[in-house]
């Protein structure tokens, strides 16, 4: 018999592969993961239960349409049920995006640096990334994007507030570069983080995708509704993309458990948003904190900050993590660091009073 191993795809050699957040050092003295931007509160007993109750039926495949998320979501944001696909969290959604839109010989733009996924799920399509550098304040610079368009760009994510710097884009800058956008190239405007902004200019990307059909927009229930264990994210898009990205989906790609949990999410979003208002609260404390430390911190419309370390990044995240919290170093760039328990964000401020 042959030794030979089976034939892959050349081109899968050279893909990364995505880094989880570390996770907090198991039997260590205190430690906190401020390594991925989840949310610290525990699932509330309401969702959990209608979770625990879908286990009971986890001999059964879940409804593949996700009948009832799509539903409560369409009313929710006043758009047609057709114009929401679901995905296996938002990274799922946005991986059959570029399934649906670009292949080899096409580009995929997007900041650098922004969301790690963007370059893995480009190149895992054979489609081509470009990258568009952050500007000096870590924003995006979309005039450099615009003018980056080619007749190959097919896709273009922003990441809206930005995944790892907090930063946001603002109505009329955002509205500016869409006008310059060829109606036939498709916009992603992520928004994992769009409950956690409190900045009145920065818009909501359900409102731009209404009137222009080449806009997409993804959402997720792994940040502010504490889901991120289910997996279970979503597009709002016109057809045909919504129908595309249907048809792309990894089939019963999101679990009963995850559908229910995400519908009693939704219903209890008085609770779960005060829960975002006291994490947003932190994050006053926390960048107003760093600030008066002597640090620049640029300002954040997420659940997280960012600190442009340079050479210093990979020793300040040891000094965090001897103070007993893992955050998420981008070696020689800069440091991320997720708003957590205020107790977690004391022992981090600490840390960085330590280290500057
Ligand atoms: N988009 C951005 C900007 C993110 O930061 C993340 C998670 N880190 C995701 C999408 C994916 O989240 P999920 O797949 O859990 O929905």
């Amino acid at each position: 018999m042959s030794e030979k191993s089976p034939k892959l795809r050349a081109e899968l050699d050279g893909i990364p592969t995505y880094k989880p957040g570390k996770p907090a050092a198991a039997g260590g003295p205190v430690a906190y993961k401020l390594s991925s931007n989840e949310n610290p509160y525990p699932p509330l007993s309401g969702v959990l239960e209608t979770a625990v109750a879908a286990a009971g039926n986890f001999n059964r495949y879940p409804d593949m349409a996700c009948t009832g998320l799509v539903n409560e979501l369409a009313e929710r944001f006043g758009v047609p049920v057709e114009h929401i696909a679901t995905g296996t969290g938002s990274v799922g959604v946005a991986q059959s995006l570029i399934q649906s839109t670009a292949g080899p010989g096409d580009e995929v733009m997007y900041a650098w640096r922004s969301f790690e996924a963007y370059p893995i799920i480009t190149q895992i399509s054979g489609a081509t990334s470009v990258r568009v550098p952050l500007t000096d304040g870590d924003v995006h610079d979309l005039d450099a994007m615009a003018a980056a368009i080619t007749d190959r760009t097919r896709l273009i994510f922003v990441c809206n507030p930005n995944n790892p710097t907090g930063t946001a884009v603002r109505r009329a800058e955002l509205e500016r570069f869409l006008d310059q956008v060829p109606s036939d190239v498709l916009v992603v405007l992520d928004e994992a983080y769009r409950e956690f902004v409190r900045d009145a200019d920065v818009p909501d990307g359900i409102e731009l995708y209404r009137n222009r059909p080449n806009v997409a927009v993804l959402r997720t229930f792994s940040k502010a509704y504490g889901l991120a264990g289910l997996r279970v994210g979503f597009a709002v898009a016109h057809e045909p993309v919504a129908a595309a990205l249907r048809k792309t989906a990894v089939p019963f790609g999101v679990s009963q458990l995850a559908q229910d949990a995400a519908v009693a999410s939704l219903r209890a979003e008085d609770e779960l948003m005060g829960r975002v208002g006291a994490l947003v609260s932190e994050r006053t404390r926390v960048h107003e904190a760093l600030v008066a430390q002597g640090w620049t911190v640029p300002d954040t419309q997420a659940n997280f900050v960012w600190m442009r370390l340079g050479e210093r990044t990979g020793a300040f995240a040891e000094a965090c993590e001897k103070a007993g919290v893992v955050v998420r170093p981008f070696a020689g760039e800069g440091l991320r660091v997720t708003i957590g328990e205020t107790e977690a964000n004391d022992l981090f401020l600490h840390a960085a009073a330590a280290f500057f």
